[in-house]
């Protein structure tokens, strides 16, 4: 096996040669953050592993031809209006880097062989997944958290789990040295030990990564994150906001808001003594850019320094759609800018590497609108001493050394998204 693959194997991550893209296993790259447990590649990759038989077609590439065809038959009559030519500027400035990091993709034929199995390597020859009975649906913690019986919603931590003999010869018993009982919404729920935890609610079990929390809340108690000590503050802020746009509002996968809320995020009052690296996942529509380049940055108190690109790939190494189609890239941005609690410290910058603009991350998507994990590549930009303190907001999913905020920072976390080691 050549380094590079077993630094993918290790990391999760597949450093190209000479080349400013790298390929990323989200599954390999999560499972740094668990001890029992790993994530499920047929849980995480739900999509884009399809073979077209011969004389079938897949319900994602028969899609994305008729998305094809009436995008064709729209952009015939229809000039390119201002915003749109300033759009296809910089999806023109960007292709060139985009298309050599995917002919770096192609050229590696040993990693393409991986790729193609990424959904099953370790599923049925590791341990055995827990068996989520059929048709059981997931929590919608969006929903439970609005209901008036919030407060009073509980979550279990089962601490140090060991299994005891059944006496009556049957299996094994679980026991708990420790279980702790909390809130579930608009509270800091950690887990501070180096191992991860069960946790129960409901009828549902979760796993907790060690040294990870999570706060449950709607956007009006994100204030209740601010440290009273800006020591406590956060270094590396990735934030994915529920931008408003057709596909999330046609799938209705989650609740969406108009971009002036995002304007009242405290970023700065969450940003470390030593300063923040702020990563802002955004689509690629123009106006977004606008909003955020003038408007958003500024409001937080943000310098923007570079961008990078999230281009998503099949698991036969093609794009998800044409690089050219207006509406629908293959591609969306990751922008990221410096915050500062106050004038910038030379001591604080020069902790941290000159981030370099226009690097290419390639991954295959996971579930609808899912990111891939960016913090290990982030984190030699990151000011202050390490390890940092990392948080992610309107998170679905945990991190070990990290907290999660938003209305469902436990959606990727139930058991039926693990195996068990
Ligand atoms: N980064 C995530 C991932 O990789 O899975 C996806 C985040 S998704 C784009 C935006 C998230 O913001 C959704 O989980 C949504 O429920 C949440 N959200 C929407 N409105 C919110 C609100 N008012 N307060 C807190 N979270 C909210």
């Amino acid at each position: 096996m050549t380094d590079k693959l077993s630094t993918l194997f290790d990391s999760g991550i597949y450093w190209f040669e000479n080349s400013n893209a790298v390929f990323i296993d989200p599954v390999r790259a999560m499972n740094r953050s668990y001890t029992r447990f790993r994530v499920s590649p047929s849980a995480y990759y739900p999509r884009f592993f399809e073979s077209k038989p011969t004389g079938q077609e897949s319900e994602v590439s028969s899609n994305s031809r008729k998305r094809k065809r009436k995008e064709k038959k729209k952009k015939q009559p229809h000039a390119l209006n201002e915003r749109e030519k300033i759009a296809d500027q910089r999806h023109q400035e960007v292709r060139p880097l985009l298309l050599k990091a995917h002919e770096c993709l192609m050229r590696e034929t040993d990693l393409l062989e991986v790729m193609s199995n990424l959904r099953s390597d370790f599923d049925s020859s590791r341990g055995c997944r827990d068996s989520v009975s059929p048709g059981v649906p997931e929590q919608s913690f969006v929903e439970l958290g609005q209901v008036w019986q919030a407060p009073l919603y509980e979550i279990t931590l089962n601490f140090d789990q060991c299994e005891k003999p059944n006496a009556d010869g049957g299996s094994p018993i679980m026991q708990y040295s420790e279980q702790r009982v909390l809130p579930i919404f608009d509270n800091l729920v950690l887990n501070e030990m180096g191992d991860d935890v069960e946790a129960e609610f409901l009828n549902s079990r979760y796993v907790i990564p060690r040294e990870s929390s999570f706060y449950m809340s709607d956007l009006g108690q994100i204030h209740n994150l601010i440290p009273a000590d800006s020591g406590c503050g956060f270094n590396l802020i990735v934030i994915d906001p529920p931008w408003e746009n057709g596909s999330a509002r046609q799938k209705s996968r989650y609740p969406t808001l108009p971009n002036h809320y995002f304007l009242s995020l405290p970023i700065k009052q969450l940003t470390h003594t030593d300063g923040a690296l702020v990563a802002l996942w955004v689509t690629n529509r123009e106006k977004l850019r606008g909003f955020v380049e003038k408007e958003l940055f500024p409001a937080w108190g943000v310098r923007y320094v570079a961008s990078f690109y999230w281009l998503k790939v099949k698991a036969d190494g093609s794009m998800i759609n044409d690089l050219d189609l207006f509406h629908h890239r293959p591609y969306e941005c990751l922008l990221l800018g410096q915050c500062h609690r106050k004038a910038m410290d030379s001591k604080c910058l020069s902790k941290s590497k000159p981030v370099q603009d226009n690097q290419i991350i390639i991954s295959i998507p996971g579930d609808y609108s899912r990111k891939p994990p960016v913090g290990g590549l982030l984190m030699d930009y990151v000011p202050g001493f390490k390890p940092a303190r990392c948080i992610e907001l309107f998170a679905r999913e945990m991190i070990s050394g990290w907290t999660s905020w938003g209305n469902e920072p436990l959606h990727f976390q139930e058991l039926r998204y693990f195996i068990r080691d």
